[in-house]
């Protein structure tokens, strides 16, 4: 928005997004292929999808998450590449490594993408501005790559900086220019505003971010319900979340004590269904997967064990930590009903997504339940407080 030095009296964090990642890597190593639309993922024969399109492919309106099949129709003459999540988990680790030159507040995103904390760093690197700059400048030329880098005040405006001149950017977003360029934003842009919930606005003829904040509060919340006071905030530039470096983030999890002791094995279940979906559904919400799940339960009289399951490969599927529990609860009661106090779920063992062995080809189950995951969340982003059931404390 402006190239003057910057001033953030607060904080002063960037997030730095590499362009079309996957695809970039694919010329960096052939340069043969620069210039040349260039997609990588599921062969257009299979039932694949787009995981990265290079820029010249998404001028045919090849865009990623878009069956391989459409998108050879689309762009006949681009060039199809089967991932090498190898190479760019390696790629990755040098970008990351070069963050960690500059602050230990780093958290990652995705493979390619992170938000940093560089509010510390301003004093021994110069301005937060210079920090950006001498990152993506850096990585074009210890890697050859290109990063897109948005730097303002928090997470929220940063990460909406770094997409606004994508690609090849570098975009600040000083705290007195954040409201009026967040007034005429497509709603959508919100953090937490999901399809479903975008379209739900519309019917509402909250359009722009600065129809949602003409709306009396009351009827937001009314309509949005406890996500509305942070949508509010992120409508007016606001956000306090801090960066979490990934290192900190040991373990997620989630317990319940019961109102009253539980001894049947169904409702047991039922519970733990539920606790293991919601320790998924935070899992993905900070992207993150686990490798270990961990069973809490806890006796009447307060003995409490803890029984740990190591997962095939990391995990965030709200599938396979169910079944996970539900396994780890059986061994544990066996056949007897004991009641129970307290039940417990954790993920530890925390990977970022993307790392470890990300799956570019994700075996068809485990595609569907993804696919499942997402819709959940989105519903939940919306539906969430009607979803809780009773019968138990948090
Ligand atoms: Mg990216």
């Amino acid at each position: 928005m402006t190239t003057r030095t910057p001033m953030f009296p607060d904080r002063a964090i960037l997030h730095i997004d590499m362009d079309a990642f996957y695809a970039s890597v694919e010329v960096l190593d052939d340069p043969s292929l620069k210039g040349k639309p260039v997609m990588v993922g599921g062969t257009p024969e299979g039932r694949g999808v787009v995981a990265a399109a290079s820029y010249e492919a998404r001028e045919y309106g090849v865009h990623s998450a878009m069956s391989a099949a459409r998108a050879i129709k689309l762009c006949p003459e681009g060039i199809f590449l089967r991932g090498r999540m190898d190479r760019y988990s390696e790629i990755s680790g040098q970008v990351f490594a070069i963050f960690g030159d500059y602050t230990p507040l780093v958290e990652p995103l995705s493979i390619d993408e992170a938000f940093l904390d560089v509010t510390g760093c301003r004093r021994l690197f110069g301005s937060a501005e210079k920090v950006g700059r001498a990152i993506k400048g850096r990585i074009l030329e210890e890697i050859g790559l290109v990063a897109s880098v948005g730097l303002a005040a928090n997470k929220f405006l940063a990460k909406l900086a770094s997409d606004l001149e994508k690609p090849d950017g570098f975009t600040i977003i000083l705290p007195d220019q954040a409201r009026p360029l967040l007034a005429s934003l497509p709603i959508g842009k919100l953090w937490g505003v999901g399809k479903v919930a975008e379209k739900q606005m519309h019917q509402f003829g909250i359009r722009k971010v600065e129809d949602l904040l003409a709306v009396p509060r009351d009827l937001v919340v009314g309509q949005f319900g406890d996500h509305a006071a942070h949508l509010l905030e992120l409508a007016v530039g606001y956000d306090e979340r801090p960066v979490i470096p990934v290192h900190e983030a040991k373990s997620i999890g989630n317990e319940t004590t019961f109102r009253e002791d539980i001894s049947e094995a169904g409702h047991l279940q039922d519970i733990l269904d539920q606790l293991a979906a919601k320790v998924a559904r935070r899992l993905r919400s900070h992207g993150f997967m686990a490798r270990t799940v961990t069973l809490k339960a806890r006796y009447p009289d307060f003995t409490t064990h803890t029984r740990s399951e190591t997962l095939l490969s990391p995990s965030d599927s709200s599938v396979e930590f169910r079944d996970a529990a539900r396994r780890l609860l059986s061994d544990k009661l066996g056949r007897r009903a004991r009641p129970l106090r307290l039940i417990g779920v954790t993920a530890s063992n925390l990977v970022h997504e993307g790392e470890g062995q990300a799956q570019l080809f994700p075996d068809p189950d485990r595609e569907r339940d993804r696919k499942l995951d997402s819709i959940m969340d989105r519903v939940h982003g919306k539906f969430g407080p009607m979803l809780k059931r009773g019968g138990h404390r948090e």
